[in-house]
């Protein structure tokens, strides 16, 4: 390769991003003491600063008990409050627009009973071929709940024959043909398979103007290309903290309501005494006051040990500055794509995720035309201390994450990739 090891390590000292604020796994394999982690889309690395924070939580049950609640230094009866701004700033929302809360598909639930509400001609849920399995099941189920045949329902669009990716142009004119039968519109800001950003505002306005509602799967989004869900306007978005957002396994969920819903009565909405007003609360009345925000959407009382570690993540992306990782996360991903280049032409392989880095975040996918994406995972894993993930059938995904990864890693991904494929040929 024209490119060397040693350039991919100038590179790193030239811009050597936060790597020092995170735990990076040791490698499996190959002759380094780190992995090569390029799997950060699907769980990103723990940061030194979350075991701390999660300790003192655990800390202030074990001194104070109950009184906790009032009396921790982080106490718990307000403590999803303190994760609202960071998180609002992240999607570039009204802080009373956001709340972390639940997992993202159990929030993709309780944001449909709001927001998907088939009547008259009007049933359709629009999604991408190619959405995340969850969400597939999640719109099924939610047709089903209204009495409606799934399979007539849900609409999948597919890109055009011989491509891997939608263009804009086709959802667009898909909702101006048929959008008087669409009530919702919930598709992947990035695809989790493809990589690909899809633009978020256009297509917003294009559903609107079919009249229709609109929401946004942000999972492989948030933390990972910049938002502005205020401005760009749609009802709802929702987004999982275990991926880009570092805040480990399972991590609490956030979501977004428009301002134009916050206050709107006609809104349904499944309500618990955490969707009540804090200030009358623990009044204990049999109907609840919810406030104009989106804490109105909250059930129950929130786990306070999986709030930590969002908290603590938010704080590094509120450091850092969403515009300077992006910037960074282009110059990575951008190298890994001339090294990808490089490596491909001889090879049985394609990248699939949009050359154009204004629509595309830190991922890119790659086909492998021969064997199985699992094996070759599996090989890059333990002979190369490489970790990246494999999606059936022939898919392997590779996303230098701004905040750690190193140029370096994306060289010995793509060193492996090649080497691998050229044995399995
Ligand atoms: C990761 C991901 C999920 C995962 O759902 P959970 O409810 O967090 O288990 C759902 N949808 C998309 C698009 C994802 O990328």
């Amino acid at each position: 390769m024209t490119f060397t090891e040693a350039g991919a390590r100038r590179r790193d000292a030239a811009d050597p991003g936060h790597r020092a604020l995170f735990h990076i796994p040791p490698a499996d394999g190959g002759p380094h003491d780190e992995a090569a982690y390029l799997a950060g889309n699907s769980l990103g690395l723990q940061p030194r600063a979350t075991r701390a924070d999660l300790l003192g939580d655990l800390d202030a049950w074990a001194r104070l008990g109950v009184e906790g609640h009032l009396e921790a230094d982080r106490p718990w009866l307000p403590y999803h409050e303190s994760l609202t701004g960071g998180a609002a700033r992240l999607v570039g929302a009204l802080p009373a627009e956001v709340v972390v809360m639940n997992s993202l598909t159990v929030n993709l639930h309780l944001l449909m009973v709001s927001f998907y509400r088939p009547g008259g001609a009007r049933t359709q849920i629009l999604i991408e071929d190619s959405a995340f399995p969850s969400d597939s099941y999640a719109v099924r189920s939610q047709a089903r709940f209204h009495g409606l045949d799934p399979d007539e329902a849900v609409v999948r669009l597919r890109p055009r024959p011989g491509e891997d990716t939608l263009r804009t142009e086709d959802v667009v004119d898909h909702l101006a043909r048929e959008g008087d039968r669409v009530a919702l519109l919930l598709l992947g800001g990035v695809n989790y398979l493809t990589g690909e950003l899809m633009d978020i505002p256009a297509i917003t306005r294009a559903g609107h103007a079919a009249g229709a509602l609109v929401g946004w799967d942000l999972a492989h989004a948030a933390g990972n290309v910049p938002l502005a869900l205020h401005e760009w306007g749609p009802d709802f978005a929702a987004w999982c903290s275990y991926k880009y957002l570092n805040s480990g396994p399972g991590a609490l969920a956030g979501v977004f309501v428009h301002e134009r819903h916050l206050a709107d009565p006609a809104v349904q909405r499944f309500e618990g005494w955490w969707s009540t007003d804090p200030a009358t609360r623990f009044e204990m009345t049999p109907v609840a006051r919810p406030p104009a925000s989106a804490d109105a959407w909250q059930v129950s009382n929130p786990p306070i040990y999986a709030m930590g570690p969002v908290r603590t993540s938010l704080e590094i992306f509120d450091r850092v500055g969403m515009p300077a990782l992006r910037a960074r996360s282009e110059r990575l991903t951008g190298y890994l794509e001339q090294l990808l280049d490089e490596v491909v032409p001889a090879r049985p392989i394609t990248v699939v995720t949009p050359r154009d880095p204004a629509r595309r975040g830190s991922q890119l996918s790659v086909r492998i035309g021969t064997g199985s994406a699992h094996r070759l995972a599996k090989r890059l894993r333990h002979e190369y201390g490489v970790i990246a993930d494999a999606r059936e059938p022939d898919i392997v995904r590779a996303a230098p994450v701004p905040l750690y990864s190193s140029y370096h890693d994306c060289w010995r991904f793509a060193d492996a990739l090649a080497r691998t494929i050229e044995e399995v040929r």
